[in-house]
C-alpha cells in the first residue's frame, strides 16, 4: 500500500504509545502496527490467580537463555505493551544517571545527552501520564517544578513506617505514580491490568488519544517480522507484516520500531540482508549487545501480631543509598514499598505450602523492592536463532551492590521491628525492566542509534523503545522512554515532516 502511510510506528507501548500519541496532532498519515490485541476488559484482570498462577496476560513465546534452555519471558503483546501491567512508577533519571558513574562492578557509561535536555520532555511526559508526586521530597532529584498532581497520601501503616524511617534517619519521599482521576487505589495494580482503565498507561495515555483522530490508524495482531531496505540499504522500503491468514508489505517514508529492547533487536537481526549480512544498523555489530534488566528483589516485612490492611501501599521510597551505601563510596540503588503480595503469588514461589499459609502471611506482611543498576556487557545480549527464536544470554552483574542494599534493607526492615524478612528474586530471567540492546551516541562506531534515536546508517529508521538506553539507571525505565519519544517526535516533525 504505498502512498497511504507517512509514518509506521511497530509497538504500541511506552515508546510507541507515546510517540503516536506525539506525533498525531502533526497530520501525518500514522499506522501502528501492534502484535498482540486489546487486553479485555474482565473480572480476570484483578484476579490474582488468573494473573500470577494461570499467567494469563502473558506471552506463551518461549526464548531461549545462553544455555538454551526455554523459558517464558515476563513480557506482554498487547495494545501499550508492558505499560498495561506496571506498577505505574514513574521516575525521571537522576541527573548523575546521564553522566559515567563509577559502580563497584566498573563504569557506567555517560549518556549522549544531559539532564537539561531531557528535563522539558520530563515535563510533558509527567502531564501526558498525570504524575502524581511532591517536588523536593527526594534529595536524590534534580531541581525541578511541580508534579502536575499532588503525591498519593500514604496509607496509615505505611505513613507510621514513614515516621520511622525519618527517625532512622533516612529519608523517605513519595513515589511518583502516574494514575488517572477515577483511580480507586485498588490492591491489583502493580502486574495486573486496570480494569477501569485509571492507570496510566500507553493505551491510556498515547493510543486512545492517537487513535481518536483520523489520521492515525491500528492495526491490533499485526506483528512486524522484517523491515526490508532499498536497494542501497540505507533506507526502509517496506514493513513485512503478519496477519491473521496473511502475510503483507506496507511502506512509508518513516518507520519507527518501538517493540521493546528485546524484540527490537531481534527484528533488526531477522531483517538481515544483502547489504546488511548481520541484521540491519549492525554494521558494528553492536545491535542486540549491551543488554541490562536491574537486579531486583522482593522482600517482605512480617510481624506475627501487626495485620497489615493497608490497600494501596506503593507509595514510598528510600533513595539514600541511590549515590552510595553506609559503608562504600558505590552507588547500591533504590528501595521502594511494593503492592501487596496476594497469597496466589507467593505460592509461586514454593507452590508445597497451602495457599492458607501464605495468606494468613501476607496479611502481615509489608511488601519491598530493591533495586540496582547492571551494567552493560557485550555478552549480556540478544541474539536470533537460524528459526527465527530469540535468545537472550545474561549474567546479571553488580550483584555485590545489589547484596549490599538487599542487607541494607534488611537491616531498615528489622530496626523498624519486623520479626522476619524474607526475600525472592527471578534473578536473570527478570526481562520487565529490559533496555540497553540498540544504544544511542554520537559515534556510530560504539552506538547504533543517534542522539535522536535515529540509525546511523539507515536514515528513515528511527528506535523509541527502552533499546536506546546506554545505562540502566536504578530507577523505573518508564518515564524515560516516554520523555525521549516525545523528543524523537518533535525531531521528526521538525527535520523530516517539515523538510
Ligand atoms: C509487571 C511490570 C511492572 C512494571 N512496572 C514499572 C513501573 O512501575 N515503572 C516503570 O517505569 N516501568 C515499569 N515496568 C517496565 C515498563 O513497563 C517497560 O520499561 C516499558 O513498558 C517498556 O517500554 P517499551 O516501549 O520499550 O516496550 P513495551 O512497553 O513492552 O512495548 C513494546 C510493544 O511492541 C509490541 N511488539 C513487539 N514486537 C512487535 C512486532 N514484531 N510487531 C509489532 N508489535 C510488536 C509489543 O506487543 C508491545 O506492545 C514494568 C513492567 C512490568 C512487566
Ligand atoms: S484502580 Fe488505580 S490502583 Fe487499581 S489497578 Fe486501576 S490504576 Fe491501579
Amino acid at each position: 500500500m504505498p502512498g497511504q502511510f507517512d509514518i509506521i510506528i511497530i509497538g504500541s507501548g511506552a515508546g510507541g504509545g507515546t510517540m503516536a500519541r506525539a506525533l498525531a496532532g502533526s497530520g501525518a498519515r500514522i499506522l501502528i502496527l501492534e502484535r498482540g490485541d486489546f487486553v479485555p476488559r474482565e473480572d480476570q484482570n484483578w484476579n490474582p490467580s488468573a494473573v500470577w498462577k494461570e499467567l494469563r496476560y502473558r506471552t506463551t513465546e518461549t526464548w531461549l537463555d545462553e544455555r538454551g534452555t526455554a523459558f517464558r519471558p515476563y513480557t506482554h503483546y498487547c495494545v501499550g505493551g508492558n505499560t498495561k501491567f506496571w506498577g505505574t512508577v514513574l521516575y525521571r533519571l537522576r541527573r548523575e544517571d546521564f553522566q559515567a558513574v563509577e559502580h563497584m562492578d566498573g563504569t557506567s557509561p555517560a549518556w549522549p545527552i544531559d539532564y537539561d535536555t531531557l528535563s522539558p520532555y520530563y515535563d510533558r511526559a509527567e502531564r501526558c501520564y498525570n504524575v502524581h508526586g511532591e517536588a523536593g521530597a527526594d534529595p536524590t532529584e534534580a531541581p525541578r517544578g511541580p508534579y502536575p498532581h499532588a503525591a498519593v497520601p500514604h496509607a496509615p501503616v505505611i505513613a507510621a513506617i514513614v515516621e520511622k524511617l525519618k527517625q532512622q534517619g533516612l529519608h523517605p519521599s513519595p513515589l511518583p505514580l502516574g494514575l488517572q482521576d477515577h483511580c480507586i487505589f485498588c490492591n491489583t495494580c502493580n502486574s495486573f491490568p486496570c480494569k477501569i482503565h485509571a492507570k496510566s498507561d500507553a493505551e491510556v495515555c498515547g493510543i486512545a488519544p492517537a487513535t481518536a483522530q483520523a489520521n492515525v490508524t491500528l492495526w491490533t495482531n499485526a506483528r512486524a517480522r522484517r523491515l526490508i531496505t532499498d536497494p542501497s540499504g540505507r533506507k526502509i522500503e517496506a514493513v513485512e507484516v503478519e496477519r491473521p491468514g496473511e502475510t503483507l508489505r506496507v511502506s512509508a517514508p518513516l518507520v519507527v520500531a518501538a517493540c521493546g529492547a528485546v524484540n527490537s533487536a531481534a527484528l533488526l537481526l531477522r531483517s538481515a540482508n544483502d547489504k546488511h549480512p548481520a541484521g540491519l544498523a549492525n554494521f558494528r555489530s553492536l545491535v542486540g549487545k549491551r543488554y541490562m534488566a536491574h537486579l531486583a528483589t522482593m522482600m517482605e516485612g512480617f510481624h506475627p501480631f501487626w495485620p497489615n490492611d493497608t490497600v494501596f501501599q506503593k507509595t514510598v521510597a528510600i533513595n539514600d543509598f541511590y549515590f552510595e551505601g553506609r559503608d562504600t563510596p558505590y552507588p547500591l540503588g533504590q528501595i521502594q514499598s511494593q503492592g501487596r503480595t496476594h497469597g496466589v503469588m507467593a505460592q509461586t514461589v514454593v507452590p508445597a505450602v497451602p495457599l492458607w499459609a501464605y495468606d494468613a502471611w501476607v496479611a502481615r506482611g509489608v511488601d519491598w523492592l530493591a533495586m540496582t543498576e547492571d551494567l552493560p556487557r557485550e555478552d549480556n545480549r540478544v541474539t536470533v536463532e537460524p528459526d527465527g527464536r530469540i535468545r537472550l544470554s545474561y549474567r546479571p552483574n553488580n550483584i555485590a551492590a545489589h547484596a549490599t542494599l538487599v542487607n541494607e534493607t534488611r537491616r531498615i526492615l528489622r530496626r523498624l521491628g519486623f520479626w522476619v524478612v524474607m526475600s525472592h528474586s527471578h534473578k536473570a530471567k527478570n526481562t520487565t525492566h529490559q533496555c540497553g540492546t540498540l544504544v544511542f551516541g554520537t559515534d556510530s562506531r560504539t552506538s547504533v542509534l543517534d542522539p535522536y534515536c535515529r540509525a546511523h546508517d539507515i536514515s528513515n529508521l528511527f528506535v523509541v523503545d527502552a533499546s536506546f538506553f546506554p545505562s540502566s539507571a536504578a530507577v523505573n525505565p518508564g518515564l524515560t522512554i516516554a520523555a525521549q519519544a516525545l523528543r524523537v517526535a518533535d525531531h521528526i516533525i521538525e527535520k523530516d515532516l517539515r523538510s
